[in-house]
């Protein structure tokens, strides 16, 4: 490293220590959050002038950029790819004032008003009102191959993205209510549809086993291990290993056009934790029927605080709640 970039790297290191131990920059509504519930919530925000901030986060546009073809959200007759449907979200978010900032919000401190925020390790915010609109992430399996095919194969969304298997074959992993509440959808629309248990249980709820069994055209395959999605461009099957480590271990193949995940989702809420009550999966805890919080001026949106329903659409709705909550707590205040 020459000379030079040492003497650049080391400004840059002491204005962030400077910054941290500097003034606070002081905000009226901060929004943490760049998915439909963030951009939804600036968008209301700024017309009631709220002067929102919003910090996209790691995955600016959230989950949606990692999806390709988005056809169940109103307005878009023709249907629109994930990253374009969030590129017009931030254009009309920006369009009523809302300053948009790269960054990550790397710890808070809710236990008095205004809150602190830092971004980055370094820039300090003082917020009078935060919308946590940090959304969730679906977990993988974390194979090279399922990563190879993400949102042209293998999807997380059976909602979103199970129309595109119409009249085909396809695999859902998971033994869960999610995963079984996917296969039964998916079986109203495809072919064929596997279910792929790592046990020789389902830990879904009794109710919703029932209903995959009753439905003739889902296959389960219990104690059944993913090892491989394969496919040259696009997916055209799986190879499974039965009774993973066992002496009767098993290579199995299967046909497919689809993979869908549906292990479970981690809700993004690591950092709030030590304020905001959570449940036991870590989703937000917002009071029935709106986004507030435990905390006073913190209100949450999306799916952050959603292990239900989890849409875009939901989300963009409770964006909206958020926002409104937000400018009856300056009302009331
Ligand atoms: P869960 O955590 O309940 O289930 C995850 C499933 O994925 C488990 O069967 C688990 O297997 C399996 N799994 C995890 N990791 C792997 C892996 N690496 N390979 C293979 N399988 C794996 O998540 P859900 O999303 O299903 O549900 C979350 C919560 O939401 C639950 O409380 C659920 O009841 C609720 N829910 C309710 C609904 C409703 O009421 N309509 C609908 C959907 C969800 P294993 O069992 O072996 O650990």
């Amino acid at each position: 490293m020459s000379f030079f970039k040492q003497i650049n790297l080391n400004e840059i290191k002491d204005n962030k220590s400077q910054k941290l131990s500097g003034e606070y920059e002081k905000v009226k509504c901060l929004i943490i959050g760049s998915g439909p519930a963030g951009y939804t919530a600036a968008i209301y925000a700024a017309r009631a002038n709220l002067k929102p901030v919003l910090i996209q986060g790691m995955e600016a546009g959230g989950q949606l950029t990692t999806t390709t073809e988005v056809e169940n959200f109103p307005g878009y007759p023709e249907g629109v790819t994930g990253p374009v449907m969030m590129e017009d979200f931030k254009a009309q978010a920006e369009r009523f004032g809302t300053d948009i900032r790269w960054g990550e919000v790397t710890s808070v401190d809710f236990s008095k008003r205004p809150y602190k925020i830092v971004v980055d390790n370094s820039e300090q915010i003082e917020a009078e009102v935060v919308i946590i609109a940090t959304g969730a992430t679906a977990k993988y399996l974390g194979l090279e191959s399922e990563q190879k095919f993400r949102g042209g194969g293998v999807s997380a969304c059976a909602t979103c993205d199970g129309f595109f298997y119409k009249d085909k074959d396809v695999a859902v992993v998971g033994g869960g209510d999610t995963a079984a509440e996917e296969a039964v959808y998916l079986a109203g629309l495809c072919k064929k549809v596997y279910l792929i248990v790592r046990k020789n249980c389902m830990r879904a709820s009794k109710a919703m086993i029932k209903k995959v069994e009753r439905t003739k055209n889902i296959e389960l395959l219990y104690e059944h291990n993913t090892k491989e999605v394969t496919g040259t461009n696009v997916v055209t099957g799986v190879t499974l290993i039965k009774r993973k480590g066992e002496t009767n271990e098993q290579e199995v193949k299967i046909k497919i056009d689809g993979f869908f995940l549906a292990i479970g989702h981690k809700p993004n809420s690591d950092i709030f934790k030590k304020y905001i009550d959570v449940d036991e999966v870590g989703y937000i805890k917002t009071i029935k029927g709106s986004a507030k919080t435990n905390i006073p001026g913190v209100f949450a949106c999306g799916d952050v605080q959603d292990p239900v329903y989890r849409q875009a659409i939901t989300a963009a709705a409770s964006g909206c709640m958020a926002a409104l909550d937000s400018e009856k707590f300056f009302a009331e205040q």
